[in-house]
């Protein structure tokens, strides 16, 4: 079998996916990251000059020619270009064998996978109100940032007022609920301290990126300070990015996003090391169905799955969407991703270039998002 095209479809709200074509007719998905388009697509277009014409089923021959054989490493654009095509060639070999993809990485360790959704409001009435609408929609649990613009340090208002958020959200939904609090990377080591210490007494399953990833020693300060889960790993890339995290032993759960950290048998490999450190994977999922279903194929074959974050499960996209029941999805059976796009509905979702916010201070300096 032979690659003969690599496409990329770039559709609303933020979703881009990529399509690798075959000589044999089999046509393999794959997804990047959704920032950033212009030049992911671009990315795509220097890797497609080497990929057409080559076996899609040497995946990992693929993925060190296309990771060192440019000389230039690493940066999201081009891991998120390689993992969107790593997928794919993925999606082509299960799709070849007729089994799903975790079957060639080892086989499910479980039948069902447990979803999160998001969450969100400026003040707890209407952050409760939306946690009853996800628990309404069949989920147990979710995530919610309790933090806007943020100073190094702030005082008790600040600090009250977020996690009033979090207290509220406990109080309402009980215990049996749980929630996960993500901070984004928006406050300093000092006041992720304090936030941490505020949450510990109500049992959030982590608190997410309580600072930013480019300092891993400070994060391990912070690890260090808390009893509450810390997760990381969103902005990382490549088992290289994984490694300090987990040598400082500065996170309990990571997470690896597969459509940027260098797509599935990437994602893997961190699983696999965050398992020698007795540590739970929990894979960052914020953008199209595509990076779902691979997600979900990960989910089903590494030991120490954790949750997986969503916001489509292929409403529109997908000719069957993966359904929720209880909070989980049923383990995947069909060949590949499991997936048939609906290419003629990507067409109805033209797709608009926009940048992620940008938040600033009151007295107008930039503020982290
Ligand atoms: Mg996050």
């Amino acid at each position: 079998m032979k690659i003969t095209a690599v496409e990329t479809v770039c559709v609303a709200p933020r979703w881009v996916f990529l399509k690798i074509s075959t000589d044999e007719g089999i046509t393999g998905w794959g997804e990047c990251l959704g920032d950033k388009a212009a030049a992911i697509c671009g990315a795509v277009t220097e890797l497609e000059r080497y990929l057409v014409g080559e076996d899609p089923f040497r995946i990992e021959h693929h993925w060190q020619v296309m990771y060192r054989g440019g000389f230039w490493r690493g940066g999201p654009i081009l891991n998120a270009a390689i993992s969107g095509c790593e997928i794919a060639m993925w999606d082509i070999l299960g799709q070849a064998l007729g089994v799903p993809v975790y079957q060639l990485l080892g086989g499910k360790v479980r039948d069902k996978i447990r979803f999160y959704c998001h969450t969100g409001g400026d003040t707890p009435e209407a952050l409760v109100e939306s946690c009853h609408q996800a628990k309404e929609r069949g989920f147990n649990a979710v995530k919610f940032g309790i933090t806007r613009q943020f100073r190094s340090v702030e005082g008790a208002a600040a600090i009250k007022r977020a996690v009033g958020l979090a207290e509220a959200v406990r109080c309402e939904m009980g215990d049996e609920f749980d929630f996960m609090v993500d901070l984004h990377g928006r406050v300093s080591p000092a006041m992720a301290k304090i936030l941490c210490d505020e949450l510990a007494p109500l049992y959030p399953l982590f608190v997410e990126e309580p600072v930013l990833p480019e300092n891993v020693p400070a994060l391990a300060d912070v690890v260090k300070s808390t009893r509450v889960p810390i997760a990381t790993g969103e902005r990382l890339f490549t088992k290289y990015g994984f490694r300090e995290v987990l040598e400082n032993h500065a996170a309990a759960v990571l997470q690896p996003d597969l459509c940027i950290c260098g797509g599935i048998l990437e994602g893997k490999k961190i699983a696999a090391m965050a398992e020698a450190y007795y540590v739970t994977t929990a894979p960052h999922c914020p953008y199209g169905p595509i990076l779902t279903a691979a997600s979900l194929q990960l989910d089903a074959c590494i030991p120490n799955f954790l949750i997986q974050e969503q916001i489509s499960l292929g409403e529109g996209i997908f000719e069957e969407p993966f359904r929720l029941m209880d909070g989980h999805v049923e383990t995947p059976t069909k060949p590949g991703l499991g997936i048939k796009v609906d290419e003629a509905a990507l067409k109805d979702r033209p797709y608009i270039p926009r940048d992620v916010p940008r938040w600033f201070h009151e007295d107008g300096s930039m503020a982290d998002w």
